[in-house]
């Protein structure tokens, strides 16, 4: 008979590596090897004392001794050491306000695909070199910057929104302005809206451009009455939205552009310290033949010298040079500037901070312990601070008396049922529950969503449309939830069951299979068959099918018949091609998704 010792257990927090083994486990509770294994073989699980336990069976072990256990992922713990240990003192250092000094606003231009954001950014290029700078800036190295009069304007050189998001998922902020490019012929766009909408999210000043003046057809007060109509009420109107009419053709309008941009950068306070160790985010990182690993940073305080040791993510390393947006070698580079680092062991990730260490061999520890770390769990790091609940822990933020708010991105399959979904969902709110659209929009959920979602701690919901297979993926490494509803009311009932936390269990869907229509032919007798290219897990018959076009859920079913050649048969596997019949919906098309989905029930914890 087993005899438990009866020690008491450590108090508070016990801090468990993910993959403990019983001996790692048992002395951290005040137990042996051998209580640990005991117990878990009277609950069935037999494992020898060096061998890695689950998350269930540490976590079963702990609550029968009732410790109070918290799991971390294995370096997590170390790394948070090695941080506190070396740069501390860097720190405090930071804090001392007489070395704070206005610094140059890095900007970022988003907007609608074809409004003109790459021919204004390549404009704006060359508004530097007509100002007689030497040479002007020849190289790409993802940002660039420019002397405007007696200031200096940092830009991000990829426009758009998904990198910007991209970064602030990994919780790097770098953008202090958005210019929010719109043309004046074709108006707000969708990609317009969500532009306003990640740049909400990121509580980023926006200025408005309206390029492409120069168009006989332009209509800049439409443009102005779309943009009021969401919230961006422009200066002239009364509000506080600074607009300038540009042609990024014709090159008007940049100047009074620049000298908006500066004169919010005035008002926006952007200030930091030159002095001390830097401290920068690496914009984009890759492998060059004959340079090795180059990084592109944004240094954001404190200056980075030729020579530093420094450490971002994974990626550590002395610094052996220095190039700026000109190409030219430099020795530093101060708060706001991009510049590309050579030196580092391999190519860090975007959305790295780049730190400087004190020494080399700090460094080194410090990005050899997150490569242990992203090896076991993935490189991802923690989420955001963002305000705000998810659906999942809405009924607790409620129980603390606080104003709960659920962050959502709503996306559905067309403008009508996006404005209905709204509409029902405003109906619930109450004193003490608001809802936040951190975003809305028509079409499937794409990575960029779940970015968004990740970035603002939001709940995606989706109303007769899917997410793709890399929102999917990404979702799941990034702990984002998806909820996908194809009734209305069914979407009522599950936000108003989380508002008395009586969320009901998910109905997991599995995804079993993918296929690619690539064909849709006609035989006599059959009809039309769908000849698909299966990508994913396998398509079997009889299993429930969506069809999706874009990522809208065009059809819902079953599949009744199944063949490869002219045989009927039961399965077929990923790699292969098949047809699918298509009795009850014949409307497919080339490039539409086939996915096959099996329900689960699974207990919430
Ligand atoms: P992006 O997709 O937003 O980066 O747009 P581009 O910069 O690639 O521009 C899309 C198209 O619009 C290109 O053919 C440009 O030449 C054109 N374009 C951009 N700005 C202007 C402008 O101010 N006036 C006119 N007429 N055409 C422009």
């Amino acid at each position: 008979m087993y005899t438990p010792s009866t020690a008491p257990v450590p108090d508070g927090e016990i801090i468990v590596e993910r993959g403990s083994t019983a001996r790692d486990l048992g002395p951290k509770l005040n137990r042996s090897a051998g209580d640990v294994v005991r117990f878990l073989l009277l609950q069935g699980e037999m494992v020898t004392a060096t061998q890695s336990l689950s998350d269930d069976m540490i976590e079963l072990f702990a609550a029968e001794l009732g410790a109070h256990v918290r799991l971390v992922d294995p370096g997590e713990e170390r790394e948070a050491e090695l941080l506190a240990k070396y740069f501390e003192d860097e720190d405090l250092e930071e804090e001392r306000e007489e070395d704070l000094r206005p610094r140059p606003p890095v900007v970022t231009v988003m907007g609608h695909v074809d409004h003109g954001k790459t021919l204004l950014l390549d404009r704006i290029r060359q508004t530097n070199v007509v100002a007689g700078e030497a040479g002007g800036i020849t190289q790409h190295i993802g940002a660039y910057q420019m002397p405007w009069q007696d200031h200096l304007i940092t830009f991000i050189d990829t426009p758009g929104h998904e990198a910007f998001t991209a970064m602030r998922a990994r919780g790097a902020e770098v953008t202090d302005i958005v210019v929010l490019v719109v043309a004046a012929d074709d108006g707000v766009m969708p990609q317009t809206v969500e532009a306003i909408d990640h740049a909400r999210a990121a509580d980023v000043p926006i200025v408005v451009a309206i390029n492409k003046m120069d168009r006989p057809d332009a209509n800049p007060d439409r443009v102005l009455q779309q943009l009021a109509e969401r919230g961006l009420v422009p200066e002239a109107w009364g509000g506080d939205t600074i607009v300038v009419q540009v042609s990024a053709l014709e090159g008007t309008g940049i100047d009074d552009l620049l000298e908006q941009i500066t004169l919010l950068a005035e008002v926006e306070e952007l200030l930091a310290t030159p002095e001390g160790r830097a401290r920068g985010t690496v914009l984009e990182a890759n492998l060059e033949a004959g340079r090795g690993p180059v990084a592109t940073v944004i240094v954001e305080s404190g200056t980075l010298r030729v020579g530093d040791p420094v450490v971002a993510g994974a990626a550590w390393g002395r610094v052996k040079a220095l190039v700026d947006d000109r190409g030219d070698h430099v020795k530093e580079a101060l708060p706001s500037m991009p510049v590309q680092v050579l030196g580092f062991s391999e190519p860090p990730q975007a959305g790295d901070e780049l730190r400087v260490a004190k020494d080399l061999t700090t460094a080194r520890t410090l990005g050899e312990a997150r490569a242990q770390r992203f090896r076991l769990s993935g490189h991802l790091p923690a989420p955001s601070a963002a305000t705000g609940a998810r659906l999942e822990d809405l009924f607790e933020q409620i129980q603390r008396g606080e104003t709960a708010r659920l962050n959502l991105v709503l996306k559905a399959d067309v403008q009508g049922s996006l404005e209905a979904v709204t509409e029902s969902l405003r109906k619930l709110e109450r004193d003490d529950v608001k809802l936040s659209f951190v975003h809305r929009g028509v079409g499937g959920i794409t990575e960029n969503d779940v970015q968004l979602a990740r970035a603002s701690n939001a709940t995606i919901i989706g109303f007769n449309v899917r997410p793709d297979r890399r929102a999917r993926d990404l979702a799941a490494v990034s702990d984002v939830e998806i909820r996908t509803y194809e009734i209305i009311y069914k979407l009522l009932e599950d936000i108003e069951a989380a508002m008395i936390g009586m969320l009901a269990p998910k109905t997991e869907e599995v995804i079993s299979g993918e296929a690619e229509v690539r064909q849709v032919f006609r035989i006599p007798r059959v009809g039309a068959v769908a000849g698909c290219y299966v990508r994913e897990g396998s398509i079997t018959r009889g299993s429930k099918v969506r069809f999706l076009r874009d990522g809208v859920v065009i059809w819902r079913g079953t599949i009744t018949s199944l063949r490869r050649f002219k045989e009927d048969v039961r399965e077929v596997q990923a790699g292969y091609e098949c047809g699918i019949g298509l009795s009850d919906y014949q409307n497919l098309e080339e490039g539409d998704v086939i996915e096959t989905f099996e329900e689960r029930e699974t207990a919430r914890t």
